[in-house]
């Protein structure tokens, strides 16, 4: 009964998040589909298959799979908890206790979510990941403006800053740093109550909330709280009531004096549809950027890292590495991980050649090099239209395929995010570039053209690099 029960609440959490495919990278569909409910009434265990699942289900998703879970149950207080070990048949309906299980708990020390009813134990959920602090955070030119506004706010919540808005590119420590921050208060002062959540979070749970019928109880619950960290407020852009919402919690925390921070990958301004009071709003304390780190800084954060995994490379592979990725911090993370596992599990030392072969196929080396630029370059050429009528809201037939190509090749061959990509198509919405990759993907299947004049420009664009 709880497969079906289970089915149910993947399917409904596989609908949420504006970026569709973030699920499918992580792979975290197939690594829940064999995942075993276990439980009843209003408190479930998640049985997943090891640590890494676990880690990555607590750290990423947990908001969101208790949202479905909640909207699926039909139970705003149900709470589901995540375990490793897997199941043994007669486990299966026995009904789990947190306490007899050292791993049961979602996050440490807090093995409640947010209650949502009045009945619910007062527990604080402050949703962090505790494995992002200031003790493991490298600081380097790159980033020294942002941790030490960052300190200054852990220290004094409310009276250095408010609000404190970072941003800066994929993978380069936002969400590390504004975790800290929570990390760090908490221990500081226990007594507060802070609050991690995901745009994409606080969205699912509003959406949620208005289904139930519950949205005096979602303010209620935001306006109880003494400091907010909202993570990647650029999903904001084109989320009408969302914004909306936010702004009223925003203004109600702000004027009692608590504390807020923001991140995001652009500055304020450059958030495409975001409302101007939310935009003036969001600049009113301090603006902090994180730009790409240096060698020096990206070799100590590898030391790091390979301590905190009982990794060991070689420097020189250390170094190579660090060289090689040039601009995203967790793209360096995983190839040392993939890196260390290959060693491990083949009892071999890494050498900078088997470094170079396995990288190949990770990462063509060449992707971070094509600029958007120039992809608009090649695909105006090839097309016979110039780059900014691309960009431009013009829509004759041609200028819309070609444009349509354009998202698809940035999407394909750079790092950039639907928000950057709408961003850099001349301010257009995530939702559009979305909608814009879909359509190629679509047409690829049936139109032998289209791929033909992919494969052309795909072709030229690494040829050159
Ligand atoms: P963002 O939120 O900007 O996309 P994250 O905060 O998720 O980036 O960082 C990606 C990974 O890189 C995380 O594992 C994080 O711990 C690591 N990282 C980023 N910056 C630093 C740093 N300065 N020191 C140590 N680790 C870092
Ligand atoms: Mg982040």
């Amino acid at each position: 009964m709880n497969d079906s029960l289970w089915n149910q609440v993947l399917e409904r959490f596989s609908e949420f998040g504006s970026e569709p495919g973030v699920l499918e990278r992580d792979g975290i569909l197939d690594l829940l589909q064999g995942a075993v409910l276990e439980g009843e009434k209003s408190h479930y265990s998640l049985r997943v298959g090891s640590t890494f699942i676990q880690r990555l289900v607590q750290n990423r998703y947990h908001h969101d799979l208790l949202t479905a879970f909640r909207e699926v149950t039909h139970n705003p207080e149900v709470f589901l908890e995540v375990l490793v070990q897997p199941a043994s048949p007669a486990g299966r309906k026995k009904r789990i206790r947190p306490k007899s299980s050292p791993e049961g708990e979602v996050f440490p020390g807090k093995s409640r979510s947010l209650p949502l009813g009045t009945d619910s134990p007062p527990v604080w959920n402050h949703n962090l990941n505790p494995r992002y602090m200031f003790d493991n955070y490298v600081v380097g030119v790159c980033n020294q403006f942002a941790h030490a506004a960052a300190c200054a706010i852990a220290n004094n919540p409310s009276k250095a800053y408010n609000p404190f808005y970072v941003f800066g590119s994929v993978g380069l420590g936002k969400t590390h740093l504004v975790s800290a921050i929570g990390n760090c208060m908490i221990q500081l002062y226990p007594a507060l109550k802070v609050l991690y959540i995901t745009t994409e979070s606080f969205l699912n749970e509003m959406v949620s909330a208005i289904k139930f019928n519950k949205m005096n109880e979602f303010r209620e619950r935001y306006r109880k709280i003494d400091v907010l960290i909202m993570d990647d407020v650029q999903f904001l852009s084109g989320k009408e009531r969302t914004q909306e919402e936010l702004f009223y919690t925003f203004n109600s925390l702000y004027e009692n004096g608590k504390q807020i921070i923001l991140s995001s990958d652009c500055m304020p301004n450059d958030i495409p549809t975001l409302e101007g009071r939310l935009k003036s709003r969001f600049g009113w304390g301090l603006i902090a950027d994180i730009q790409i780190p240096d060698f020096e800084t990206k070799v100590e954060i590898l030391k790091g890292k390979m301590a905190q995994e009982k990794i060991d490379l070689p420097m020189d592979v250390v170094y190579f590495l660090a060289n090689s990725i040039k601009s995203n911090i967790r793209e360096l993370e995983g190839a040392m991980i993939r890196l260390g596992a290959y060693g491990n599990l083949m009892g071999k030392q890494i050498t900078i050649e088997v470094a170079r072969t396995l990288l190949a196929d990770l990462m063509p080396l060449s992707r971070e090099a094509i600029s958007v630029d120039r992809i608009l370059q090649e695909v105006a050429e090839y097309y016979r239209v110039l780059p900014k009528e691309i960009r431009s809201k013009k829509r004759h037939k041609t200028l819309v395929t070609a444009r349509h190509m354009a998202v698809f090749l940035i999407r394909e061959l750079t790092q950039k995010s639907y928000p950057e990509i709408g961003r850099e198509m001349g301010g257009r919405d995530h939702s559009t570039a979305i909608y814009s990759f879909k359509m190629v993907e679509e047409k690829l299947e049936s139109d032998p053209a289209l791929s033909a004049d992919l494969v052309y420009l795909k072709k030229r664009l690494e040829q050159a690099n």
